[in-house]
């Protein structure tokens, strides 16, 4: 019986490659030579690699070619297809919106009524419209979508944006929402259970790297006379690891914070009297 893999597609080049394949690694997934292939996989766990398009991965993985994927939300809504999100991944945040040159007036999405829209996504710009019963002629094109509206081919775009400079460096500003999107990775419907059972293993790492990145590991010494009140200030896993000085009277106290609260407690115990404090990377977290 052959031993039972799982086929991952992810983008071949382009801004999701990088972030991709380094996510497999911190999940210690190691690739065999990655530059210029179409396929690789993995020594130490059992995962075949495809590089494609974005665009087709969601076909990919519809049709049982792939197993799983990463692609960008705004791609898989665009291509419709019969696949299930398993994971978030917190890279590749974009947003797909609507902008209009900079000098015309936009009072609400009525204000495209009649308008030529060029986009790449064809079809959440028709939902879009369809949603608001605006009528609009919209134009399909693969790419540089932005300059559409300096060379006469349409009226309006509905483009993807980070941080807008694009836009703005073609005198265009945004007006709709239309989607917010981040990478995510997909399945197959159809996988059958030793490869439910992979896939489980690996969403466990991804887990536990994604956790590991949104805290820290702090550690600092504490007078103990106020370690109560440091303490107090300190969430931890379970509680904080405590371990005398050498030099009396004094504590080393270990803990986890978050991400969003840490420069908050920071502050909070320089006030109440820590001491050397040092904030380390957490490489991976298992709860
Ligand atoms: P491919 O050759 O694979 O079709 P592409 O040109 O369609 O590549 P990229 O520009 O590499 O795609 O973008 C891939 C994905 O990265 C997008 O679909 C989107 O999910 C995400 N992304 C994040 N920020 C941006 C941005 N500012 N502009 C475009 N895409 C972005
Ligand atoms: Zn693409």
């Amino acid at each position: 019986m052959s031993q039972t893999k799982l086929r991952i597609a992810i983008q071949k080049s382009g801004r999701l490659y990088e972030d991709s394949v380094k996510l497999l690694a911190e999940c210690g997934i190691d690739l065999r030579n990655v530059k210029d292939r179409l396929k690789t996989e993995s020594d130490n766990f059992p995962l075949e690699v495809f590089f494609l398009r974005d665009d087709d991965i969601p076909q990919y993985v519809e049709d049982g070619v792939a197993d799983i994927g990463i692609v960008g939300e705004n791609v898989l809504y665009e291509k419709n297809k019969q696949t299930t999100i398993v994971e978030q991944l917190g890279f590749g945040k974009c947003r797909l919106a609507i902008a209009v040159p900079r000098g015309q007036e936009y009072e609400s999405v009525k204000a495209l009524e009649g308008k030529r829209i060029a986009t790449s996504y064809p079809f959440l710009t028709k939902q879009f419209l369809n949603d608001n019963n605006v009528n609009a002629e919209i134009h399909e094109i693969s790419g540089s979508v932005e300059i559409a509206p300096g060379i006469g081919l349409a009226d309006v775009v509905c483009d993807l944006v980070s941080s807008g400079s694009t836009l703005f460096m073609n005198g265009l500003k945004e007006v709709e929402t239309i989607l917010q999107s981040q990478s995510v990775l997909i399945k197959n419907n159809k996988l059958n259970e030793a490869q439910q059972q992979l896939l489980k293993k690996l969403v466990f790492r991804i887990q536990a790297v994604k956790k590991a990145k949104r805290t820290k590991y702090v550690l600092l010494n504490a007078p103990n006379d106020k370690l109560k009140e440091i303490i107090a200030l300190l969430p931890g896993m379970k509680s904080p690891t405590v371990l005398p000085l050498a030099q009396e009277g004094w504590s080393s106290v270990h803990s986890v914070l978050s991400e969003d609260t840490f420069w908050d407690i920071i502050e909070q115990l320089k006030d109440k009297g820590a001491q050397g404090i040092l904030v380390v990377p957490i490489e991976k977290m298992i709860i």
